[in-house]
């Protein structure tokens, strides 16, 4: 069997990394050559959203899946005339759309933080009256790692936050006073059998992921999150790793944002987990059984951002491994990641400590 991926990052080079050992195969669409996935796979190029050459690779492939969740929605669509399109094109079009995303989490009873879709300057002052400041104005569409946000600390900030960020939908919602970040992944099968990820404790520096470990032990939050999860799989007919990220609001779960693909969350599965979020990801979408989701032991992942350590220290450290997507370095861009796991909380803790010294520039 032949999976194509749309979307030739990191995440589809990791999920065939995961899917190769099955005896699968697998075919890349990107705007380059010069991509992660060029290292495992054979990439086509094209535009997202140009029907042909998009047609033409779908047709070289049994079945389609992507690692970027704003391949346009009509693509997949046309996609998924040729070939069966996983997870489905409607929970793409819920995802990228912040506003969309927030009602399917209400219409399934999934608590979110108070928001009011903004379109106007007059629109906000509505929104920043009825809510209250703190509070965060978001573009609708394509934010990603803190981009296209813009807090508003006092009312009177609205009219500058607005100027920044006029010309797009926007959504305000009201600051979350949380005491942790959490996410969930698991992933479904086409039968509908569930596999469920541990809860993950996320910490983030200027918007984009620092640091997960995992398991997080909540049984209650697990459960509820859990419940999260079915629902929306269920209202999407999804096939797949979903993961959906929460704030912890005094011992409450308030939902942030859903992503319909493996999760940079979800890494420290490669080694912490029996079956990696990427092998169960490829797993679904060729309708193979999924595998065990439990974890092997308490995992910490940290992600190297901007610029790349010497593997030879990471390496050098028992226990360490290290994940090198291939890229070239940059301010703010995610180069590889770093997992460590073990039997106990307390020791997996102070690696996560001392990990963070080393690996996140501190401020
Ligand atoms: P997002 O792009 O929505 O995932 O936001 C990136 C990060 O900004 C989140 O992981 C939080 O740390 C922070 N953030 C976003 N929205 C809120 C909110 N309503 N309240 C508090 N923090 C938020």
């Amino acid at each position: 069997m032949r999976i194509g991926i749309i979307g030739a990052g990191q995440l589809g080079r990791m999920m065939a990394l995961a899917g190769i050992p099955l005896g699968l195969e697998f075919a890349m669409y990107d705007r380059s050559r010069d991509v992660p996935g060029a290292a495992v796979a054979d990439i086509a190029t094209g535009r997202f959203d140009d029907r042909s050459r998009l047609a033409r690779f779908a047709r070289g492939v049994d079945v389609v899946t992507f690692d970027w969740e704003n391949v346009p929605v009509a693509s997949a669509r046309a996609i998924a005339r040729i070939r069966p399109v996983w997870p489905p094109p409607r929970a793409l079009e819920v995802a990228q759309d912040r506003l969309s995303e927030k009602r399917i989490f209400e219409r399934n009873g999934i608590a979110v933080a108070p928001y009011a879709a903004v379109d106007t300057a007059a629109d906000l002052e509505r929104a920043v009256a009825a809510l209250g400041a703190p509070g965060i104005l978001k573009t609708r569409r394509l934010g990603y790692d803190g981009k296209g946000q813009v807090r508003l600390v006092r009312a009177r900030d609205a009219r500058d936050a607005y100027a920044r960020l006029a010309g797009q939908p926007l959504i305000y919602e009201r600051l979350v006073k949380f005491s942790k970040e959490v996410s969930l992944i698991a992933a479904r099968g086409r039968t509908g059998d569930v596999e469920t990820y541990p809860l993950a404790e996320n910490v983030h520096t200027d918007g984009i992921l620092a640091i997960t470990r995992a398991p997080w032990p909540d049984t209650r939050l697990q459960r509820l999150a859990e419940r999260n999860h079915s629902r929306l799989m269920r209202a999407l007919g999804y096939v797949g790793v979903l993961c959906v990220e929460y704030f912890v609001e005094r011992g409450r779960l308030v939902a942030n944002e859903m992503a319909p693909r493996v999760h940079n969350s979800g890494h420290w599965t490669i080694e912490g987990a029996v079956t990696s979020q990427f092998e169960n990801h490829v797993r679904a979408v060729a309708g193979l059984p999924l595998g065990s989701a439990a974890p092997r032991g308490h995992a910490v992942m940290v992600n190297v951002i901007g610029a790349k350590p010497r593997a030879r220290e990471l390496l050098g450290r028992p226990g360490l491994h290290w994940h090198d997507y291939g890229k070239s370095a940059r301010p703010g861009r995610k180069l590889g990641h770093v997992t460590f796991v073990t039997g106990g909380r307390a020791s997996r803790d102070r690696v996560a400590r001392q990990l963070r010294r080393r690996l996140i520039p501190q401020r």
